[in-house]
């Protein structure tokens, strides 16, 4: 009856000493949540994440040298127009002055707390002709969760991101006849292979 009485009270222990453990675990996680650096302002219309992204966006994007190893193994454009090695160096050159340019444009923008950016071109982009109209845009949102909406999208991308500096809902708007990039029907990007080439003009 003892011994009986004896493990009674140690199973209780023993319950005791789990839900205390358990609460430990949960107070700790909570902690840790709480600890882990804000990314998130509110800001307008809906809270949107801020953050540069530039580490994630050149993570997706081909290095330098994987660019001119492909150069140096083409001689015409996606249009079959030929390439010199002046035409393949410019192309190299503007894919990565591109990326500083819009990435500059995005952490320029979180610093004005720009919440919409669309697309417009800075020359002929046969390429991007196929899958993106000027003045599409995207959210802020869409970006940090598709960095790959930043252009440019291939070698000799035109194509740029521009902040708008307006604070109403651009789905709303007809002024300026945007529309999203992004939509239900379509919400995922959809935009050409890296390797498409045009020549940069
Ligand atoms: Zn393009």
């Amino acid at each position: 009856m003892v011994s009986l009485i004896i493990g009674f009270i140690a199973l209780f222990l023993l319950i005791v000493l789990m839900l205390v453990a358990i609460r430990i675990g949960v107070n700790k996680e909570k902690k840790e949540l709480a600890e882990e650096p804000s990314v998130i302002h509110a800001s307008g219309i809906y809270s949107v994440v801020r953050k540069s992204p530039r580490a994630d966006l050149l993570r997706k994007r081909p290095a330098a040298e994987d660019i001119r190893k492909y150069l140096s193994g083409i001689n015409v454009d996606s249009a079959g127009a030929s390439l010199s090695d002046r035409d393949k160096e410019r192309l190299a050159c503007s894919f990565f002055n591109s990326i500083d340019e819009n990435i500059s444009q995005i952490e320029q923008g979180d610093r004005d707390g720009v919440e919409f950016y669309y697309y417009d071109f800075e020359g002929d982009d046969p390429v991007c002709a196929r899958y993106v109209d000027k003045a599409q845009f995207v959210t802020r949102k869409d970006i940090f969760r598709h960095s790959i909406l930043i252009p440019p999208f291939h070698l000799g991308c035109a194509c740029r991101i521009k902040a708008h500096h307006g604070s109403e809902n651009l789905r709303d708007t007809t002024e300026l006849r945007m529309r999203p990039f992004l939509t239900l029907e379509n919400p995922e990007p959809r935009l050409p292979d890296w390797t498409q080439t045009a020549r940069v003009s």
